[in-house]
């Protein structure tokens, strides 16, 4: 169970990024104001279609954007209460493994395919550490061994290629949690993978962070993966947080159009919710993001206001919702919520 009370492990608001040039005018605003936070022990689900934002928020946490071409335009990200944005290469390096450490969605290009797997995770162990080969040869076999990958004395000596994408996977995984990180980022860690595969990797990284107490932060386009570990999810559009709030809250009332709109397009497993209805038209481009509420284009609920003025992402008095609130950037957000809900505060604009 998250303690509500503790302070934020990670703090990211008003995060601001771009890329292209804007000496010619061509800009493209990735991310416009992106906030959230996550705590020692939970789950965040960050949730959203493809160039949402969700992954270039995650690598500037990381400290991995690469710029040129990004370009940080504003907004702080905060670990442990330290200042990340600015500081020195060498304090992030530092950070990135031992702090804080990301699985990605194809870990056959995140292996190296001529060294054992084994030799990679133990690398950690002797550059960091400075543990003998023998012993961080042995760390990396405890390591296999604790993501359950069978036969892990013999596994740790096998080059990826000879490893199935679930096993890479929880090699993966083993890597990042060589140096006891407080905070994992997985980035669609099981979309390569089959279904049943998918699960049992969900599984695996949910009991790895209750039992150490770790900060996750899920990315994901897919509502069906964090229905059973996330404990809150945050909504992202056009490089905007749309809507965010517990993930019991989210399924039962989400109050954005947009959330409604990936609600309905995803089949339910109980054969409810009728007809599928997926939402028409496409994301914006982030060199043109309409004016107003920039999900305006796709949004049957749009009226005038919404096409002239930019949605605040503000706190909803929804006496369903758990710890953390609900929050929604919609002028209409009541209009979807339990009947006793009203508008309470004005969060960011
Ligand atoms: Fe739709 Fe208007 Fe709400 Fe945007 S502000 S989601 S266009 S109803």
């Amino acid at each position: 169970m998250t303690d509500t009370t503790a302070a934020p492990l990670l703090e990211v608001s008003d995060l601001r990024v771009e890329f292209g040039d804007p000496r010619r005018g061509e800009v493209a605003a990735v991310l416009n104001g992106v906030g959230y936070s996550v705590r020692a022990g939970e789950t965040l689900a960050v949730l959203g279609e493809s160039g949402s934002g969700k992954s270039v928020t995650a690598q500037t946490v990381m400290g991995i954007l690469d710029t040129p071409p990004g370009r940080i335009t504003g907004g702080s990200v905060r670990f442990r209460g330290e200042e990340l944005l600015g500081a020195d290469p060498e304090r992030r390096r530092l950070l990135r493994g031992e702090s804080m450490a990301m699985i990605f969605q194809d870990a056959l290009s995140a292996l190296n395919p001529v060294y054992t797997v084994g030799a990679q995770i133990a690398e950690q162990f002797r550059f960091r550490r400075g543990m003998s080969k023998k012993d961080a040869m042995a760390r990396a076999t405890e390591l296999l061994d604790l993501v359950r990958i069978p036969n892990a004395a013999q596994r740790v000596k096998e080059y990826p290629h000879q490893f199935s994408g679930g096993m890479r996977q929880r090699a993966m995984i083993a890597m990042s949690l060589a140096l006891d990180p407080e905070l994992l980022i997985a980035d669609e860690p099981t979309t390569a993978l089959d279904v049943t595969v998918q699960a049992e990797i969900m599984e695996l990284l949910d009991e790895l962070c209750r039992e150490r107490t770790m900060g996750m932060i899920l990315i994901t386009h897919d509502l069906g993966v964090v229905a059973e570990v996330a404990d809150r999810i945050a909504v992202m559009y056009a490089g905007r947080i749309v809507e965010e709030t517990d993930a019991a809250t989210l399924y039962a009332h989400p109050a954005h159009p947009y959330t409604r709109g990936l609600m309905a397009s995803v089949p339910r497993l109980d054969g409810g919710g009728g007809q599928l209805d997926p939402i028409p038209g496409l994301p914006p481009s982030l060199s043109a993001i309409p004016p107003g509420c920039p999900f305006h284009p796709r949004c049957a609920h749009a009226e005038d206001r919404c096409r002239t003025e930019v949605p605040a992402l503000r706190a909803l008095v929804d006496p369903a919702s758990a710890e953390g609130g609900h929050r929604a950037a919609c002028h209409f957000a009541e209009r979807f919520l339990p009947a006793d809900a009203a508008p309470e505060e004005v969060l960011s604009r």
